[in-house]
């Protein structure tokens, strides 16, 4: 069935509420997507998803944690380290 709410993407999307809900450069409400201006220390894609917004609310917490859109987010890289690989956020 589509449509049942999981815990994953509730607590993503207050971890996106927290954020703001828009692209930190142009304000777009769509195609948003976590981003590490800093860079980050682990890799997305060896955590399992409920693992990867613990990490993801960590950093939020530690100030290295924006939303870009998608747009936004392949032209402006990251200040450190490699290109995110980035989750998309749309619900
Ligand atoms: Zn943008």
């Amino acid at each position: 069935m589509h449509g049942r709410v999981t815990a994953y993407k509730m607590r993503r999307n207050e971890l996106i509420l927290q954020l703001g809900a828009r692209c930190e450069i142009c304000g777009s409400e769509e195609n948003l997507e976590f981003d590490h201006p800093y860079g980050r220390d682990w890799v997305a894609r060896k955590q399992n998803r409920l693992h990867r917004l613990r990490l993801y609310a960590r950093d939020y917490a530690a100030g290295n944690l924006r939303l870009l859109c998608g747009p936004c987010n392949k032209t402006h890289p990251p200040l450190f380290g490699d290109f995110d690989d980035l989750e998309e956020t749309r619900p």
